[in-house]
């Protein structure tokens, strides 16, 4: 019943698709494969991660620029602020602003392991600085399964309120793998007035053990019904990537009948599976019309 339940948004879903700076001559080679592969489905955005506290803000930038150029998609920056003073972020937005760039995903940024202190600065105010740039479109980082450092649900919640009321006009979720939780914090967010879309994550597991020390750091539950799936499949990458496949085009099947039509895809520069997931929605190559003209 899989083509029934994805019948509703067949043609209406809109996909964006994360990506991060390579680095290697190979990974970069990697990631103009996938951009390329995935670019004629025409997502609604990309995205390029900056890793707080990196220095490399600048390969991010790159990488925006040419996806821009190459591409002619909307590219989206993340920002963070852990690691820059407001005049800096300030500076950061001018220039992209100058440089054509329209869309941030605006962030906090991990703390360092050494942060005693509190941050200075949160996403919230990272959306208000922005905005008082310039009229940017910004997305904005939102937590089914509550941020680790908040002290409660509620207190994450109208964090996330708080960054939509600065400017922010959506938010992406952090990957999950329990449906109802991502929409129990859909409904949630309803409940205390946040209308902006609420986007979720879509990661595709390749990397099993991998997944299991990020899930740990990011409080993301990870189902025994997953380690069963992944089991004796360490040494075993094209079974792993089938089931990685199966795993988020059933999760993609039941968020899109609850009325999910935008999915943001962790593609981890890798074109296979997210192309496959959005093949499977419907989100496909636009037919060039000079073939029928
Ligand atoms: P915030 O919204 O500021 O929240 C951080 C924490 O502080 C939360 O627990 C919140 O409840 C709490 N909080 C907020 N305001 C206050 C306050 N006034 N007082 C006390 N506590 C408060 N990281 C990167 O380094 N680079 C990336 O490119 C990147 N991309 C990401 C993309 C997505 C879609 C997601 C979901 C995460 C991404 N991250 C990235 C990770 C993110 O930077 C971390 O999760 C970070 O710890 C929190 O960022 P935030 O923007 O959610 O912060």
């Amino acid at each position: 019943a899989i083509n029934r339940n994805l019948h509703d948004v067949q043609g209406k879903a809109k996909v964006s698709f994360e990506f991060f700076p390579p680095k290697t001559e190979q990974m970069e080679q990697t990631l103009w494969q996938s951009i390329e592969r995935l670019a004629p489905v025409a997502p609604s955005f990309v995205s390029v991660t900056y890793g707080a506290n990196s220095g490399e803000r600048d390969r991010t930038h790159d990488i925006i620029k040419s996806i821009k150029q190459r591409t002619g998609l909307i590219a989206a920056p993340h920002l963070t602020c852990v690691d820059a003073s407001v005049d800096e972020l300030k500076s950061i937005a001018r220039d992209y602003w100058n440089s054509g760039i329209r869309h941030i995903v605006a962030l906090r940024g991990d703390l360092p392991p050494s942060a005693t202190e509190k941050p200075a600065l949160y996403a919230s105010d990272l959306v208000e600085i922005l905005r008082s740039v310039a009229d940017f479109d910004i997305s904005v980082a939102a937590y089914p399964e509550v941020h680790p450092e908040a002290p409660n649900a509620q207190f994450d919640l109208l964090n996330l309120k708080r960054k939509v009321d600065a400017g922010a006009s959506r938010a992406i979720t952090q990957f999950f793998f329990d449906v109802e939780k991502f929409l129990r914090y859909r409904d949630r967010c309803a409940a205390i007035g946040i209308d902006v879309d609420i986007i979720p994550g879509i990661l595709p597991v390749t990397n099993f053990q991998q997944l299991i020390k990020f899930a740990n750091l990011t409080n993301v539950a990870v189902p025994n019904w997953m380690h069963k799936a992944y089991e004796g499949l360490d040494h075993d990458p094209t079974t792993r990537n089938l089931v990685a496949a199966n795993i988020a085009m059933e999760m993609v099947k039941v968020l899109s009948r609850e009325g999910i039509d935008q999915f943001h895809f962790y593609t981890l520069n890798r074109s296979e599976l997210s192309y496959a997931i959005c093949h499977m929605l419907g989100v496909r190559p636009q037919v060039q019309s000079a073939q029928t003209a």
